[in-house]
Protein backbone atom coordinates (compact mmCIF):
# COMPACT_ATOMS: atom_id res chain seq x y z
CA UNK A 1 0.00 0.00 0.00
CA UNK A 2 1.25 3.76 -1.07
CA UNK A 3 1.99 5.95 1.69
CA UNK A 4 -0.61 9.33 1.97
CA UNK A 5 1.21 12.66 2.00
CA UNK A 6 -0.54 15.75 1.64
CA UNK A 7 0.64 18.15 -1.62
CA UNK A 8 0.11 22.10 -1.64
CA UNK A 9 0.75 24.05 -4.20
CA UNK A 10 1.00 28.15 -3.92
CA UNK A 11 -0.83 30.51 -5.98
CA UNK A 12 1.12 34.01 -5.60
CA UNK A 13 -1.01 36.42 -7.33
CA UNK A 14 -3.70 38.83 -5.92
CA UNK A 15 -5.71 41.97 -7.07
CA UNK A 16 -3.52 44.11 -4.29
CA UNK A 17 -1.74 43.91 -1.25
CA UNK A 18 -4.39 43.77 1.74
CA UNK A 19 -2.68 45.84 4.55
CA UNK A 20 -1.77 43.22 7.06
CA UNK A 21 -0.36 41.31 4.45
CA UNK A 22 2.99 39.28 4.52
CA UNK A 23 2.57 36.20 2.66
CA UNK A 24 4.48 35.89 -0.60
CA UNK A 25 1.81 37.05 -2.97
CA UNK A 26 2.07 39.91 -5.56
CA UNK A 27 -0.37 42.23 -7.10
CA UNK A 28 -0.26 42.88 -11.08
CA UNK A 29 2.27 39.68 -11.89
CA UNK A 30 -1.30 38.32 -13.83
CA UNK A 31 1.17 38.33 -17.20
CA UNK A 32 3.38 35.43 -15.33
CA UNK A 33 0.17 33.07 -14.45
CA UNK A 34 0.68 30.97 -17.21
CA UNK A 35 4.54 30.80 -17.05
CA UNK A 36 4.07 30.35 -13.63
CA UNK A 37 1.48 27.24 -14.29
CA UNK A 38 4.11 25.84 -16.11
CA UNK A 39 6.44 26.08 -13.74
CA UNK A 40 4.46 24.36 -11.26
CA UNK A 41 3.66 21.51 -13.23
CA UNK A 42 7.65 20.74 -14.31
CA UNK A 43 8.21 21.23 -10.34
CA UNK A 44 5.78 18.40 -9.33
CA UNK A 45 7.20 16.07 -12.43
CA UNK A 46 10.37 16.71 -9.90
CA UNK A 47 9.02 15.97 -6.58
CA UNK A 48 6.42 12.90 -7.54
CA UNK A 49 7.33 10.09 -5.74
CA UNK A 50 6.28 6.82 -7.19
CA UNK A 51 5.53 5.07 -3.71
CA UNK A 52 3.04 8.05 -2.28
CA UNK A 53 -0.43 8.67 -2.86
CA UNK A 54 -1.62 12.36 -2.20
CA UNK A 55 -4.16 11.87 0.98
CA UNK A 56 -5.10 16.01 0.63
CA UNK A 57 -4.50 18.96 -1.53
CA UNK A 58 -4.45 22.15 -0.71
CA UNK A 59 -4.36 25.17 -3.42
CA UNK A 60 -3.76 28.36 -1.55
CA UNK A 61 -1.92 31.69 -1.79
CA UNK A 62 -2.41 34.55 -2.65
CA UNK A 63 -5.64 34.17 -4.63
CA UNK A 64 -5.98 31.34 -6.46
CA UNK A 65 -9.68 31.61 -7.65
CA UNK A 66 -7.84 34.97 -9.74
CA UNK A 67 -6.65 32.05 -11.97
CA UNK A 68 -8.80 31.90 -15.64
CA UNK A 69 -10.56 28.56 -15.51
CA UNK A 70 -8.50 27.46 -18.22
CA UNK A 71 -5.20 27.74 -16.51
CA UNK A 72 -6.90 26.34 -13.17
CA UNK A 73 -7.91 23.76 -15.15
CA UNK A 74 -4.66 22.78 -16.99
CA UNK A 75 -3.19 23.05 -12.99
CA UNK A 76 -5.18 20.34 -11.62
CA UNK A 77 -5.75 18.34 -14.12
CA UNK A 78 -1.85 18.45 -14.35
CA UNK A 79 -1.30 17.34 -10.94
CA UNK A 80 -4.34 14.13 -11.47
CA UNK A 81 -1.72 13.06 -14.48
CA UNK A 82 1.43 13.38 -12.03
CA UNK A 83 0.24 12.34 -8.87
CA UNK A 84 -1.68 9.44 -7.53
CA UNK A 85 -4.27 10.37 -5.51
CA UNK A 86 -5.80 8.34 -2.51
CA UNK A 87 -9.35 7.15 -2.69
CA UNK A 88 -11.69 10.36 -1.04
CA UNK A 89 -8.59 12.42 -0.86
CA UNK A 90 -9.84 15.99 0.63
CA UNK A 91 -8.85 18.71 -1.85
CA UNK A 92 -9.35 22.46 -0.78
CA UNK A 93 -8.88 25.85 -2.97
CA UNK A 94 -8.96 28.95 -1.43
CA UNK A 95 -10.90 31.38 -2.85
CA UNK A 96 -11.40 35.17 -2.32
CA UNK A 97 -15.17 36.67 -1.94
CA UNK A 98 -15.87 38.49 -5.24
CA UNK A 99 -13.48 36.50 -7.66
CA UNK A 100 -15.39 33.47 -8.34
CA UNK A 101 -16.96 32.73 -11.31
CA UNK A 102 -19.56 29.50 -12.19
CA UNK A 103 -17.17 28.54 -15.14
CA UNK A 104 -14.32 28.32 -12.32
CA UNK A 105 -15.89 26.80 -9.93
CA UNK A 106 -16.89 24.03 -12.67
CA UNK A 107 -13.37 23.81 -13.65
CA UNK A 108 -12.70 23.13 -9.59
CA UNK A 109 -15.37 20.70 -8.95
CA UNK A 110 -14.63 18.72 -12.40
CA UNK A 111 -10.99 18.31 -11.20
CA UNK A 112 -11.86 17.23 -7.40
CA UNK A 113 -11.92 19.92 -5.58
CA UNK A 114 -14.63 18.69 -2.86
CA UNK A 115 -13.16 21.78 0.09
CA UNK A 116 -13.04 25.69 -0.38
CA UNK A 117 -12.21 27.92 2.02
CA UNK A 118 -13.03 32.10 1.45
CA UNK A 119 -11.43 34.74 2.83
CA UNK A 120 -14.31 36.42 4.38
CA UNK A 121 -12.33 38.34 7.66
CA UNK A 122 -15.20 40.95 8.94
CA UNK A 123 -19.23 41.44 8.00
CA UNK A 124 -18.45 45.63 8.22
CA UNK A 125 -17.74 47.65 5.44
CA UNK A 126 -15.01 49.50 7.73
CA UNK A 127 -13.16 46.89 8.90
CA UNK A 128 -12.76 45.15 5.45
CA UNK A 129 -11.72 48.34 3.82
CA UNK A 130 -9.00 49.05 7.16
CA UNK A 131 -8.01 45.56 5.53
CA UNK A 132 -7.70 46.73 2.37
CA UNK A 133 -9.57 43.53 1.02
CA UNK A 134 -11.46 43.93 -2.00
CA UNK A 135 -14.73 42.26 -1.35
CA UNK A 136 -17.59 43.18 0.39
CA UNK A 137 -19.95 41.17 2.58
CA UNK A 138 -22.61 41.21 -0.28
CA UNK A 139 -20.38 39.32 -1.96
CA UNK A 140 -19.04 36.72 0.44
CA UNK A 141 -23.12 35.81 0.77
CA UNK A 142 -23.05 35.73 -3.10
CA UNK A 143 -19.57 34.12 -3.47
CA UNK A 144 -21.12 31.04 -1.07
CA UNK A 145 -24.21 30.88 -2.93
CA UNK A 146 -22.57 30.44 -6.14
CA UNK A 147 -20.43 28.06 -4.61
CA UNK A 148 -23.11 26.05 -3.16
CA UNK A 149 -25.12 26.36 -6.81
CA UNK A 150 -21.84 24.60 -8.00
CA UNK A 151 -22.42 22.11 -6.13
CA UNK A 152 -19.56 22.65 -2.80
CA UNK A 153 -20.87 21.44 0.59
CA UNK A 154 -17.87 21.76 2.65
CA UNK A 155 -16.97 25.38 2.96
CA UNK A 156 -14.94 27.58 5.05
CA UNK A 157 -15.18 30.99 6.35
CA UNK A 158 -11.61 32.72 7.81
CA UNK A 159 -12.57 35.08 10.03
CA UNK A 160 -10.00 37.88 11.66
CA UNK A 161 -10.38 39.34 15.49
CA UNK A 162 -8.13 41.93 17.47
CA UNK A 163 -8.72 44.29 14.85
CA UNK A 164 -8.24 48.08 14.97
CA UNK A 165 -11.35 50.09 15.93
CA UNK A 166 -13.07 46.11 15.98
CA UNK A 167 -15.77 45.71 18.92
CA UNK A 168 -17.46 42.70 20.48
CA UNK A 169 -20.03 44.00 18.63
CA UNK A 170 -18.61 44.06 15.42
CA UNK A 171 -17.66 40.30 16.20
CA UNK A 172 -20.79 39.06 17.24
CA UNK A 173 -22.17 40.91 13.97
CA UNK A 174 -19.77 39.01 12.08
CA UNK A 175 -19.98 35.58 13.36
CA UNK A 176 -23.96 35.52 13.05
CA UNK A 177 -23.38 36.93 9.35
CA UNK A 178 -21.24 33.91 9.07
CA UNK A 179 -23.26 31.72 10.26
CA UNK A 180 -26.11 32.17 8.29
CA UNK A 181 -24.22 31.14 5.45
CA UNK A 182 -23.88 27.56 7.15
CA UNK A 183 -20.27 26.97 6.83
CA UNK A 184 -18.94 23.65 8.02
CA UNK A 185 -15.86 25.42 9.08
CA UNK A 186 -14.98 28.74 10.26
CA UNK A 187 -11.06 29.89 10.62
CA UNK A 188 -10.95 32.80 13.15
CA UNK A 189 -7.46 33.99 13.05
CA UNK A 190 -6.37 37.23 15.56
CA UNK A 191 -4.21 39.65 13.13
CA UNK A 192 -0.71 39.03 13.74
CA UNK A 193 0.78 42.56 12.79
CA UNK A 194 3.88 42.02 10.69
CA UNK A 195 6.83 44.20 9.99
CA UNK A 196 7.05 45.78 6.24
CA UNK A 197 2.68 45.84 5.75
CA UNK A 198 0.94 48.94 5.78
CA UNK A 199 -0.66 47.51 9.44
CA UNK A 200 2.74 48.12 11.24
CA UNK A 201 3.45 51.35 10.15
CA UNK A 202 -0.34 52.58 10.96
CA UNK A 203 0.13 50.97 14.24
CA UNK A 204 2.99 51.62 15.23
CA UNK A 205 2.69 55.56 14.14
CA UNK A 206 -0.74 55.33 16.60
CA UNK A 207 -3.26 56.21 13.66
CA UNK A 208 -4.75 52.46 14.38
CA UNK A 209 -5.07 51.26 17.60
CA UNK A 210 -5.17 47.78 18.47
CA UNK A 211 -7.34 46.17 21.38
CA UNK A 212 -6.50 45.32 24.46
CA UNK A 213 -5.07 42.30 25.18
CA UNK A 214 -7.92 41.64 27.53
CA UNK A 215 -10.61 42.86 24.54
CA UNK A 216 -8.51 40.57 22.34
CA UNK A 217 -8.94 37.28 24.66
CA UNK A 218 -12.61 38.46 25.22
CA UNK A 219 -12.85 38.47 21.69
CA UNK A 220 -11.46 34.46 21.25
CA UNK A 221 -13.77 33.65 24.00
CA UNK A 222 -16.93 35.06 22.31
CA UNK A 223 -15.66 32.92 18.98
CA UNK A 224 -15.21 29.64 21.01
CA UNK A 225 -18.32 30.02 23.03
CA UNK A 226 -20.64 31.09 19.88
CA UNK A 227 -19.30 28.27 17.43
CA UNK A 228 -19.75 25.84 20.44
CA UNK A 229 -23.75 26.72 20.93
CA UNK A 230 -23.80 26.65 16.76
CA UNK A 231 -22.49 22.62 17.43
CA UNK A 232 -18.74 23.53 16.53
CA UNK A 233 -15.76 21.58 18.12
CA UNK A 234 -12.30 23.89 18.11
CA UNK A 235 -9.54 21.23 16.77
CA UNK A 236 -6.78 24.19 16.57
CA UNK A 237 -6.35 27.06 18.34
CA UNK A 238 -8.07 28.96 15.79
CA UNK A 239 -10.15 26.15 13.80
CA UNK A 240 -13.61 25.38 14.26
CA UNK A 241 -15.46 23.10 12.48
CA UNK A 242 -18.75 20.86 12.52
CA UNK A 243 -18.46 16.94 13.48
CA UNK A 244 -16.39 15.64 10.45
CA UNK A 245 -15.32 18.77 8.76
CA UNK A 246 -12.21 19.33 10.27
CA UNK A 247 -9.61 20.36 7.65
CA UNK A 248 -7.74 17.24 6.98
CA UNK A 249 -5.02 18.81 5.07
CA UNK A 250 -4.01 21.28 8.36
CA UNK A 251 -4.64 18.27 10.66
CA UNK A 252 -1.83 16.21 8.81
CA UNK A 253 0.72 19.37 8.87
CA UNK A 254 0.40 19.51 12.50
CA UNK A 255 0.57 15.82 13.09
CA UNK A 256 3.70 16.27 11.35
CA UNK A 257 3.03 14.13 8.26
CA UNK A 258 5.12 14.62 5.25
CA UNK A 259 3.88 16.67 2.00
CA UNK A 260 5.25 17.76 -0.62
CA UNK A 261 4.63 21.80 -1.60
CA UNK A 262 4.99 23.12 -4.96
CA UNK A 263 5.42 26.84 -5.98
CA UNK A 264 6.96 30.02 -5.15
CA UNK A 265 7.24 30.49 -1.43
CA UNK A 266 6.18 26.71 -1.03
CA UNK A 267 7.37 24.46 1.73
CA UNK A 268 7.68 20.88 1.83
CA UNK A 269 8.39 18.07 4.56
CA UNK A 270 9.65 14.99 3.66
CA UNK A 271 11.69 12.34 5.75
CA UNK A 272 14.32 14.50 7.97
CA UNK A 273 14.63 17.27 5.43
CA UNK A 274 12.46 20.70 4.80
CA UNK A 275 12.51 22.64 1.81
CA UNK A 276 11.50 25.76 1.21
CA UNK A 277 10.83 27.09 -2.44
CA UNK A 278 12.58 30.82 -3.46
CA UNK A 279 9.63 33.33 -2.32
CA UNK A 280 10.52 35.62 -5.10
CA UNK A 281 8.19 35.16 -8.23
CA UNK A 282 10.87 35.62 -10.60
CA UNK A 283 13.57 33.82 -8.30
CA UNK A 284 10.87 31.10 -8.65
CA UNK A 285 10.16 31.30 -12.84
CA UNK A 286 14.00 31.69 -13.08
CA UNK A 287 14.55 28.03 -11.52
CA UNK A 288 16.40 29.13 -8.54
CA UNK A 289 16.17 26.46 -6.24
CA UNK A 290 14.85 25.44 -3.16
CA UNK A 291 16.57 25.87 0.48
CA UNK A 292 17.22 22.36 2.05
CA UNK A 293 17.24 22.07 5.98
CA UNK A 294 18.06 18.85 7.31
CA UNK A 295 16.31 18.17 10.88
CA UNK A 296 18.05 16.41 13.61
CA UNK A 297 16.23 14.35 16.29
CA UNK A 298 16.00 16.56 18.63
CA UNK A 299 14.11 19.47 16.24
CA UNK A 300 12.14 16.64 15.07
CA UNK A 301 10.77 16.07 18.70
CA UNK A 302 10.44 19.70 19.27
CA UNK A 303 8.59 20.00 16.32
CA UNK A 304 5.88 17.57 16.86
CA UNK A 305 5.40 19.52 20.47
CA UNK A 306 5.16 22.75 18.47
CA UNK A 307 2.89 22.26 15.96
CA UNK A 308 0.58 18.99 17.66
CA UNK A 309 -0.06 21.39 20.72
CA UNK A 310 -1.87 23.90 18.73
CA UNK A 311 -4.68 21.17 18.02
CA UNK A 312 -6.99 20.65 21.18
CA UNK A 313 -6.17 17.02 20.93
CA UNK A 314 -2.68 17.58 21.77
CA UNK A 315 -0.22 14.96 20.69
CA UNK A 316 -0.75 11.67 20.97
CA UNK A 317 2.31 9.96 23.45
CA UNK A 318 1.97 6.85 21.42
CA UNK A 319 2.57 8.28 17.71
CA UNK A 320 5.03 10.33 18.91
CA UNK A 321 6.96 7.38 20.64
CA UNK A 322 6.58 5.68 17.28
CA UNK A 323 7.61 8.45 15.14
CA UNK A 324 10.58 9.25 17.48
CA UNK A 325 11.94 6.03 19.29
CA UNK A 326 11.33 7.68 22.99
CA UNK A 327 7.89 9.02 24.57
CA UNK A 328 7.57 12.31 25.24
CA UNK A 329 8.51 12.22 29.06
CA UNK A 330 11.81 10.48 27.70
CA UNK A 331 12.17 13.13 25.15
CA UNK A 332 11.50 16.26 27.50
CA UNK A 333 12.11 14.89 30.89
CA UNK A 334 11.84 17.79 33.72
CA UNK A 335 11.28 20.44 31.10
CA UNK A 336 7.65 19.21 31.48
CA UNK A 337 7.42 19.84 34.91
CA UNK A 338 6.81 23.49 35.33
CA UNK A 339 4.24 23.89 32.35
CA UNK A 340 2.49 20.97 34.49
CA UNK A 341 2.59 22.80 37.22
CA UNK A 342 1.49 25.76 36.12
CA UNK A 343 -1.56 24.10 34.49
CA UNK A 344 -0.48 24.93 31.07
CA UNK A 345 -0.24 21.30 29.69
CA UNK A 346 -1.79 18.71 30.93
CA UNK A 347 -2.45 14.30 29.98
CA UNK A 348 -5.27 13.41 29.05
CA UNK A 349 -6.01 10.08 27.67
CA UNK A 350 -2.72 9.22 26.50
CA UNK A 351 -2.50 12.74 24.84
CA UNK A 352 -0.38 15.93 26.04
CA UNK A 353 -2.19 18.84 25.34
CA UNK A 354 -2.63 22.60 26.30
CA UNK A 355 -4.93 23.86 28.87
CA UNK A 356 -7.01 26.30 28.33
CA UNK A 357 -5.01 29.01 29.84
CA UNK A 358 -2.19 26.82 28.22
CA UNK A 359 -3.43 28.36 25.03
CA UNK A 360 -3.04 31.73 25.39
CA UNK A 361 0.14 30.63 26.51
CA UNK A 362 1.98 28.80 24.20
CA UNK A 363 4.89 30.17 23.41
CA UNK A 364 5.74 30.27 27.00
CA UNK A 365 5.05 26.39 27.09
CA UNK A 366 7.25 26.00 24.14
CA UNK A 367 10.03 28.39 25.65
CA UNK A 368 9.89 25.75 28.69
CA UNK A 369 10.31 23.13 26.14
CA UNK A 370 13.48 24.09 23.97
CA UNK A 371 16.46 22.29 24.48
S1 LIG B 1 -5.71 38.21 -0.50
FE1 LIG B 1 -4.52 37.08 1.03
S2 LIG B 1 -2.54 36.70 0.08
FE2 LIG B 1 -3.56 38.29 -1.15
S3 LIG B 1 -2.78 40.20 -0.33
FE3 LIG B 1 -4.71 39.76 0.77
S4 LIG B 1 -4.08 38.60 2.60
FE4 LIG B 1 -2.34 38.63 1.17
Amino acid sequence: MKKEIGLYVHVPFCVRKCAYCDFASFAGREQDEEKYVDAVLREAETRALPDAAVATLYIGGGTPSLLPPALMDRLLSGLRKTFDFAPGAECSCECNPGTVTPGFLSVLRANGINRLSFGAQASQARLLSLLGRIHTWAQVRESVAMARQAGFQNINLDLMLGLPTQTADDLRETLSEALALSPTHLSCYGLIVEEGTKMHRMVTSGAWVLPEEEEERDMYELCRETLFRHGFEQYEISNFALPGSACRHNADCWKRKEYIGLGSAACGFLGNIRYQNPPDLSDYLNGKPAEETVISPGEARFESMMLGLRMTEGVSDASFTAAHGVSIREAFGERLDKPLRQGLIEWADGFLRLTRKGMDMQNSVLVELME
